[in-house]
C-alpha cells in the first residue's frame, strides 16, 4: 500500500509540474518540445503504473487483455521514458548555437528516437510477461520484464557514449541532472531486479524530470540564457561594426592625407587665381570628410557603448582660451561680432572630461559660426556651486537662421539636416548634435535649445563638474571692459634668441609697452653685452639656442659680479610643468611662445614696475584678442622661415606618406632623410644620431611607432622628440601617447597650421 501511496504522490507532483510549466511562456525549440514530451509521459505512466496495481489486484475479474493492455503498456512506458532522454542527450550534445547543420542533426535525433522505439516496442509487445501478487508485493516479471532491464541498460551505454563524444564544457550544467539521472537510474534498475516488489523506477524518472525543471528546463532560465545569447550576438554585431568604421577611417583618412598635404602645398605655389579657388575648394572638403569620417566614429563608439568618459584634473581657462582661438580662426572674414561672457568665479582647475565637454561647446560654436551669416555670436559661462560641484551653464546664442517650431523634435536625431533648402552651401551632416546630445547624456549634463525661425537660437548646456581648486578663479581669462595698457616708459630690454622672427615679434610686442629693444642672437653675445657694462632692466632669454642655451647662458650671468637683472625664459616650450621647471631653474620668470599678452603684461607689470619705470593707464578697453592680432601681425609662421641645420627622419611604411610631409617640409629648408620602418629608423639613428626631429607612423609592419620608440630610447644619447603621426583620431591614440614618450601628434591628413606649431615646439 505504501507503494501505491508514493506513486499517487509522485503523480500529483509529476501533474504540478506539468501544469507549471506548460502555463508558463517557453522558448519553442527541439530539446523544450522534448522536454514537454517527457513530462507528458511520466504522467501517462504514473497513471499506467497506478493501474498496474489494480489490474493485478483484481486479476481474476477482469479481462487477460485488460491485464496485458496495462502492464505491457506500462513497459512501453518506461523504454519510451528513456528513449525520450536519449534523444534530449543526443540533441544536447551534438546541437550548439553556431550549428550549421542543425535540422540534419534534429532529423537524426527523430531517427534514432524511431528506430529505439520500433526495436523495444517490438521486443517488449512479442514477449510473454507474468505478475507476481504475493504478500512481498505487486509486480510483473518474465522475459518482456528482463527485456525492459536489456534495453535501458543499452540506453545508458548509448546516453554515456554520446555525451563523452561531444562533451562540452559550455554544457555541464546540461549534463548535471543528465550525469545523475544515469547512475541514479542505474543504481534503480540493480535495486528493482534484486526487490522487484520495490517498484522504484518511476518515482525515480518523477525525481529526475523535477530535477531537470530546476537545472536546465525552467522557461524563466532558458529564456533569460536565450536573451543573453541574443545579447552577446548584438554586442558582437556591433563591436565589429564599430571596428569596421574605425577601420575604414583609418583607411580613408590615408588618401585624404595626401590629397590635403599636396593641396596645402600647391596652394603656396605660384599658381593662377582660378586654380587656387579650386585647391581651397579641395582642402575643405577634404576638411569637411574628415569631419564626417570622425562624425561616424564617434556616433558608431557612441552606439556601441565604447565612449567612455575620462575625468581628469583640467584647467578650464586654457579650454576656453582655445575655444575662442578656434572659434575666431572658423569665423575668419565674417561681419560677426563674437562676444564672450565668462563668470569670473567659475573656479580654475575642475575635474571632469574636458576633452568631450570641449567638443560639446565647440559642436555648438562651430554650428553658430556656421549658420549665422552676419550678426552677433554670443558665448557664455557661468556657474552655480554646491559643496565641491560646479555646475557649469554654458550657452551659445546666435542670429543666425533659427529652427522652424517643428524642426526642434528632429535638432539631435542623426543624420537630420533641417532647412536644407536655406543651407545647401553650408557644409555639415547633420551628426553634430546628435553627438553633442549623446555627449551631454553621457556627462550627466542636459541641453535645451530656443530658436526663432529667421531671428537666431540658442543653446544651453548644463554640465557639473567637481572642483579641485577656486584659488585662481577666471578672472584674467574674462574679458574685462577696463583693463590697463602699461607704459615702460623706455625701460630697456634685453630679447636673446636665436631665431631672427622671434626677435622681430617680440619687438614689435614690447614696442607697443614703449620699451628701448636692444636684442642679439646668441648666448655668447648675451654674456658680453653685460660683461661690457650694458644696463638692462630685463632680459627676454630663449633657451633653446644652439651652442649656449638658455640656462647655460643665464649661469654664466649668474656668475657675473652684480648681475640682478631679471631674467624671463621666453621659450616655445610649453608643456604642463615646464614653467615650474623653468622658475626652479633659477629664472624669475616665464613667458611661453606665442607670446600671450595677458602674461606678457603681468611680467612688465612685476618687474618694470619695481623698478618704477612703467606708468600704469587704467581706461584702455580690453578684448580677448592677442597683441599680436591687435597689432596686425601673424604669429610667427614657420613656413616663412628659413631654417637650415635641422634633420628631420620621416619613418613610414607608406611612400605617398613620406612625399607629402617632405613636400610640406621642403619649403623650410629642412634636411630630410626617409625610412619605411622601425628598425631601419633605428639602424640609422645607431649609426648617425644627428636627427633635431623624428617624425613616426604609428601603423607599421613588425615594429609599430611605439616599438620603434621604445627601441630608440634605449640607445644611449638619443634625445631627437619624435612624434607620432596617425590616421587616427588623437583620442583614439591617446592612451598611447600618454604611455610612450611621443612629444606630440600630428594627425593623417594634417593641416599646415599643425606642422607649423610642431616645427615651433620642437625645433626652437
Ligand atoms: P550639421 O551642422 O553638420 O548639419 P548638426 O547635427 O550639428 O549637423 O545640426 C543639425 C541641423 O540643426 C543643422 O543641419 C541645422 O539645420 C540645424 N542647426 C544646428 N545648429 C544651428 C544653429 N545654431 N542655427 C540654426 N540651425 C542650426
Amino acid at each position: 500500500m505504501a507503494i501505491f501511496s508514493y506513486t499517487l504522490l509522485g503523480l500529483m507532483f509529476i501533474v504540478m509540474l506539468a501544469i507549471i510549466y506548460f502555463s508558463k511562456q517557453r522558448i519553442n525549440n527541439y530539446e523544450t518540445r522534448i522536454y514537454g514530451t517527457i513530462i507528458i509521459t511520466n504522467i501517462i505512466g504514473q497513471i499506467l503504473h497506478l493501474l498496474c496495481f489494480v489490474v493485478i489486484k483484481y486479476i481474476d475479474s477482469i479481462p487477460k487483455l485488460l491485464f496485458y493492455g496495462v502492464t505491457k503498456g506500462y513497459l512501453l512506458y518506461l523504454v519510451s521514458w528513456g528513449i525520450l532522454n536519449m534523444v534530449y542527450i543526443f540533441l544536447v550534445s551534438f546541437l550548439d548555437d553556431s550549428n550549421q547543420n542543425r535540422e540534419e542533426v534534429v532529423k537524426n535525433g527523430r531517427l534514432l528516437g524511431l528506430i529505439g522505439i520500433i526495436i523495444s516496442f517490438s521486443i517488449i509487445l512479442l514477449l510473454p510477461i507474468s505478475y507476481s501478487n504475493s504478500i512481498e508485493g505487486m509486480y510483473t516479471y518474465g522475459p518482456s520484464v528482463d527485456s525492459v532491464y536489456i534495453i535501458s541498460i543499452v540506453i545508458v551505454i548509448s546516453c554515456i557514449t554520446m555525451i563523452f563524444a561531444k562533451f562540452n564544457k559550455d554544457k555541464i550544467k546540461k549534463y548535471i541532472p543528465i550525469f545523475l539521472f544515469i547512475i541514479i537510474g542505474s543504481l534503480t534498475m540493480l535495486v528493482q531486479r534484486i526487490h522487484p516488489e520495490l517498484l522504484l523506477i518511476t518515482f525515480v524518472e518523477t525525481f529526475v524530470t523535477f530535477l531537470m525543471y530546476f537545472t536546465i528546463e525552467n522557461p524563466d532560465v532558458r529564456l533569460i540564457e536565450q536573451l543573453e545569447i541574443a545579447k552577446e550576438q548584438a554586442d558582437k554585431a556591433n563591436n565589429a561594426k564599430t571596428d569596421f568604421l574605425s577601420n575604414m577611417s583609418h583607411e580613408i583618412r590615408t588618401p585624404l592625407n595626401a590629397i590635403v598635404g599636396f593641396s596645402e602645398n600647391l596652394k603656396d605655389e605660384n599658381i593662377p587665381e582660378s586654380a587656387r579657388e579650386n585647391v581651397e575648394d579641395i582642402i575643405m572638403a577634404s576638411n569637411n570628410l574628415l569631419d564626417i569620417v570622425n562624425g561616424i566614429l564617434d556616433i558608431s563608439k557612441i552606439e556601441a557603448n565604447k565612449l567612455e568618459i575620462i575625468n581628469k584634473e583640467y584647467d578650464i581657462k586654457s579650454m576656453i582660451d582655445e575655444l575662442i582661438a578656434l572659434t575666431k580662426a572658423r569665423l575668419g572674414e565674417k561681419p560677426i561680432d563674437f562676444k564672450v561672457n565668462i563668470d569670473p568665479s567659475i573656479p580654475k582647475v575642475l575635474y571632469g572630461d574636458n576633452i568631450r565637454l570641449k567638443q560639446i561647446i565647440l559642436n555648438l560654436l562651430t554650428n553658430a559660426a556656421k549658420y549665422t551669416k552676419e550678426g552677433y555670436i554670443l558665448f557664455t559661462m557661468s556657474s552655480v556651486i554646491k559643496d565641491d560641484i560646479c555646475r557649469l551653464i554654458i550657452a551659445v546664442e546666435d542670429s543666425g537662421i533659427g529652427i522652424k517650431e517643428e524642426n526642434l523634435p528632429k535638432l539631435f536625431s542623426k543624420f537630420e539636416r533641417l532647412n536644407v533648402e536655406k543651407q545647401i552651401t553650408i557644409e555639415g551632416t547633420g551628426l553634430g548634435l546628435a553627438i553633442t546630445k549623446k555627449l551631454v547624456e553621457l556627462m550627466n549634463g542636459t541641453i535645451v535649445v530656443q530658436s526663432v525661425y529667421g531671428k537666431g537660437s540658442k543653446f544651453t548646456v548644463s554640465i557639473d563638474q567637481r572642483i579641485i581648486s577656486i584659488e585662481e578663479p577666471l578672472t584674467k581669462a574674462a574679458p574685462a571692459t577696463t583693463s590697463t595698457i602699461i607704459d615702460a616708459n623706455g625701460a630697456r630690454v634685453l630679447i636673446v634668441d636665436d631665431n631672427e622672427l622671434n626677435i622681430k615679434v617680440a619687438s614689435v610686442l614690447l614696442k607697443k609697452y614703449h620699451f628701448n629693444i636692444d636684442s642679439c642672437t646668441s648666448g655668447f653675445e648675451c654674456v658680453e653685452k653685460i660683461k661690457n657694462n650694458e644696463k638692462y632692466d630685463i632680459i627676454f632669454m630663449d633657451d633653446m639656442m644652439p651652442r649656449m642655451n638658455g640656462r647655460t647662458t643665464l649661469l654664466k650671468l649668474r656668475e657675473i659680479e652684480g648681475f640682478n637683472i631679471p631674467v624671463v625664459a621666453l621659450t616655445a616650450n610649453a608643456i604642463t610643468g615646464m614653467k615650474e621647471e623653468y622658475l626652479s631653474f633659477g629664472f624669475n620668470d616665464y613667458l611661453s611662445k606665442p607670446i600671450e599678452r595677458r602674461e606678457l603684461e603681468r611680467i612688465i607689470k612685476e618687474y618694470i614696475q619695481n623698478s618704477n619705470k612703467a606708468s600704469i593707464n587704467t581706461n584702455t578697453t580690453y578684448s580677448q584678442k592677442s597683441v599680436m592680432e591687435e597689432l596686425g601681425i601673424e604669429l610667427p609662421q614657420l613656413s616663412q622661415v628659413k631654417q637650415n641645420n635641422k634633420n628631420i627622419l620621416i619613418v613610414d611604411d607608406n611612400d605617398v606618406n613620406i612625399k607629402v610631409l617632405s613636400a610640406s617640409l621642403k619649403k623650410y629648408n629642412y634636411s630630410i632623410d626617409s625610412c619605411n620602418s622601425g628598425s631601419e629608423a633605428i639602424n640609422k639613428v645607431i649609426d648617425n644620431n644627428k636627427y633635431d626631429l623624428i617624425f613616426m607612423d604609428e601603423m607599421m609592419p613588425e615594429l609599430n611607432g611605439c616599438e620603434t620608440l621604445e627601441n630608440l630610447e634605449s640607445i644611449e644619447g638619443f634625445k631627437t622628440p619624435v612624434i607620432m603621426v596617425s590616421a587616427s583620431s588623437k583620442d583614439e591614440v591617446k592612451d598611447k601617447l600618454e604611455k610612450y614618450n611621443f612629444s606630440g601628434y600630428l594627425s593623417k591628413p594634417f593641416n599646415k597650421d599643425q606642422l607649423d606649431e610642431i616645427l615651433t615646439h620642437n625645433l626652437n
